[in-house]
C-alpha cells in the first residue's frame, strides 16, 4: 500500500507540473498537485509515531491558514514576493530538518553540512528578495556588502569544519552564518535581475528537498525535490535567454534600474491621441495586433483587452493576435495568465518568434502597458541594462497605439524613442480606463 500510494503521488505530481507548462492545462495542473500534496501529507501525518501527530496536525493546519491567508491577500503585481516567500520558507524547512537530524550525532557527513548550508541561504537569500521587491530595502553601496559576503563566505567555510564535529553550537553558528551569507549575496543584485534570482532561490529550495529525501532516504523528497529544483532551473535558463543576461552576470555584476536615460523630452515631442481615434484606426484594419505588459497587469484591463478583442474579431471581422515577450510583466507567465483569466483564447496568444515576423505586416498593434519589452533601444544601446535583449519588433507596424500613464520609462529605467515617432499615437491614461472607451467607442461605431 504504502509503495503503490507513495507512486501515485509521484505520477500526481509529474502530470501536475507537465500540465501547468500550457496556460490552457495549468488549472488543472494546480488541481493535481493539490490532490497529490493533500494525499502526501494525509498519508505523512498517519504514519507519524503518535506523540508526534498532534504537532504535525496543528503545524498543517497553521501553514496552510497563513497560506489561503497569505495567497488571497497577494495582489497579482506582488506575486514575486509572495513567490520569494513560499521558497524562503521551503529552504528553511530543509535547514531546520538538516539541523535537528544533526544535532547530538558524533560526526555530520557532508551531505547534512551541505543541506544546512543551502536550506539556510535560501531561506535568507528569498527574504532578502522579499525585502527588494516590496521596495522595503534599497541599497546604494553593493560594493561593501559583496566584500562582506565574501568574508562571511569564508567564515562559513571554516565553521563548516567546526560543525562537522556534530556540537550543537557550532552547528547553530554555521546555520547563521550561511543565512548571514544568504542575506548579503542577495541585496546588491540589481532590482530588473531579482526575477531571475527568485526562481534561482526556487530552484535552489527544490535542490535542498532533494538533498533531504537523500539524506532521510525518503523518495518523496527526492522526487518533488528533484521536479522543483529541475523546473526551476530550467525557469532560470529560460529567462535569462529571454532577458540576455548571463547568469554568472546576474549574480555577480550589479545594475542599476533608473538609468540615466538619453531622451529629454517632453509630452510636446509626442503625438497624443484619443479612445476614439484608436476605436478608428482599429475599426478599420485588417490585423491588430495587441501587445500587453507590466501595466495591462497593474490596471486589470485583461477584461476590457478580451472584450475588445472579441467585438473587433466579430464586428469588425479583424485579424487580432495577442504577442507575449517571456518577460513581459514581472514574472513568466505573467501576462499568459491575465489573459486566461479573461477568457482569451490560446490561440490567439504568440510568443515572441511566431509574433515578430507578423508586425511588419499588421496595420495597427495596441501597446498596453508594455515599454522595455518593445524598446528598440535594446538593439543599440550598449550600455544600457537591456541591450541585446529580443524585443517585441512593434516599430514594424504601420500605426503604432501606446497606451500608458506618462513618458515615464519602464522597469530597465529607460526612456523610449518608439513614443515619439511620427507613426505612433500616445493614448496616456490608465490601461483599463482607456480600454473601456475604446470598447465603448466600438460598440457604438456601425461597421
Ligand atoms: P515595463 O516595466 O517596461 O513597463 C510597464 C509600463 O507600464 C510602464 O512604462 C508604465 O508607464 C506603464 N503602466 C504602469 N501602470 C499603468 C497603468 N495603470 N495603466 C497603463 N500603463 C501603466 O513593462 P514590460 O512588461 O514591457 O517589461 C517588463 C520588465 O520587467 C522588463 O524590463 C523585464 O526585463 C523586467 N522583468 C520581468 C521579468 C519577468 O519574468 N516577467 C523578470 C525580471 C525582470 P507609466 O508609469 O507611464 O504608466
Amino acid at each position: 500500500m504504502n509503495n503503490s500510494l507513495n507512486i501515485l503521488i509521484y505520477i500526481l505530481f509529474i502530470l501536475a507540473i507537465n500540465r501547468m507548462s500550457a496556460t490552457r492545462t495549468a488549472y488543472k495542473g494546480n488541481i493535481l498537485a493539490i490532490i497529490g500534496m493533500s494525499i502526501a501529507l494525509i498519508w505523512g501525518l498517519i504514519n507519524l509515531k503518535s506523540e508526534y501527530q498532534i504537532y504535525a496536525a496543528i503545524s498543517i493546519l497553521l501553514g496552510g491558514t497563513v497560506g489561503i491567508i497569505g495567497s488571497r491577500r497577494t495582489t497579482i503585481s506582488q506575486l514575486p514576493q509572495m513567490v520569494a516567500l513560499l521558497n524562503g520558507f521551503g529552504g528553511l524547512a530543509s535547514g531546520l530538518i538538516g539541523i535537528s537530524e544533526t544535532i547530538n550525532i558524533p560526526y555530520l557527513n557532508f551531505l547534512q553540512i551541505f543541506i544546512i548550508f543551502t536550506g539556510c541561504l535560501t531561506f535568507s537569500g528569498s527574504v532578502a528578495g522579499f525585502f527588494k521587491l516590496s521596495g522595503l530595502i534599497k541599497i546604494n553601496d553593493t560594493e561593501t556588502i559583496r566584500s562582506t559576503s565574501i568574508i562571511i563566505l569564508l567564515l562559513s567555510i571554516i565553521s563548516s569544519f567546526y560543525a562537522h564535529n556534530g556540537e550543537t553550537e557550532y552547528i547553530i553558528g554555521f546555520a547563521l552564518l550561511s543565512a548571514l551569507l544568504g542575506f548579503c549575496f542577495i541585496l546588491p543584485i540589481g532590482g530588473a535581475d531579482m526575477p531571475i534570482i527568485i526562481s534561482i532561490l526556487n530552484s535552489l529550495s527544490g535542490w535542498c528537498t532533494t538533498l533531504v529525501g537523500l539524506s532521510l532516504q525518503n523518495n518523496l523528497l527526492i522526487i518533488v525535490g528533484t521536479l522543483i529544483g529541475a523546473s526551476g532551473s530550467i525557469l532560470t535558463y529560460i529567462m535569462t535567454k529571454a532577458m540576455n543576461r548571463h547568469l554568472l552576470k546576474v549574480l555577480f555584476t550589479p545594475i542599476t534600474t533608473n538609468q540615466s536615460s538619453n531622451y529629454q523630452h517632453t509630452e510636446q515631442d509626442i503625438h497624443k491621441g484619443t479612445p476614439q481615434d484608436a476605436a478608428f484606426l482599429m475599426e478599420n484594419a485588417h490585423k491588430v495586433i495587441i501587445v500587453p505588459g507590466f501595466g495591462m497587469a497593474a490596471s486589470g484591463a485583461q477584461q476590457e483587452l478580451s472584450n475588445m478583442a472579441n467585438i473587433l474579431i466579430k464586428k469588425y471581422k479583424v485579424d487580432v493576435k495577442f504577442g507575449i515577450h517571456p518577460v513581459a510583466g514581472r514574472m513568466p507567465g505573467h501576462m499568459n495568465v491575465l489573459l486566461a483569466e479573461a477568457d482569451i483564447s490560446p490561440e490567439l496568444i504568440f510568443g515572441i518568434n511566431e509574433i515578430n515576423p507578423e508586425f511588419k505586416t499588421a496595420d495597427v498593434v495596441y501597446v498596453i502597458g508594455a515599454n522595455d519589452t518593445i524598446n528598440p533601444l535594446a538593439k543599440t544601446q550598449k550600455d544600457s541594462t537591456i541591450y541585446q535583449m529580443p524585443i517585441l519588433e512593434v516599430e514594424q507596424t504601420k500605426r503604432i497605439l501606446i497606451v500608458k500613464r506618462s513618458l515615464a520609462p519602464g522597469y530597465a529605467g529607460l526612456d523610449n524613442p518608439l513614443f515619439y515617432e511620427k507613426k505612433t499615437l500616445m493614448l496616456l491614461g490608465d490601461g483599463k480606463k482607456i480600454t473601456k472607451e475604446i470598447v465603448t467607442q466600438l460598440e457604438n461605431d456601425s461597421n
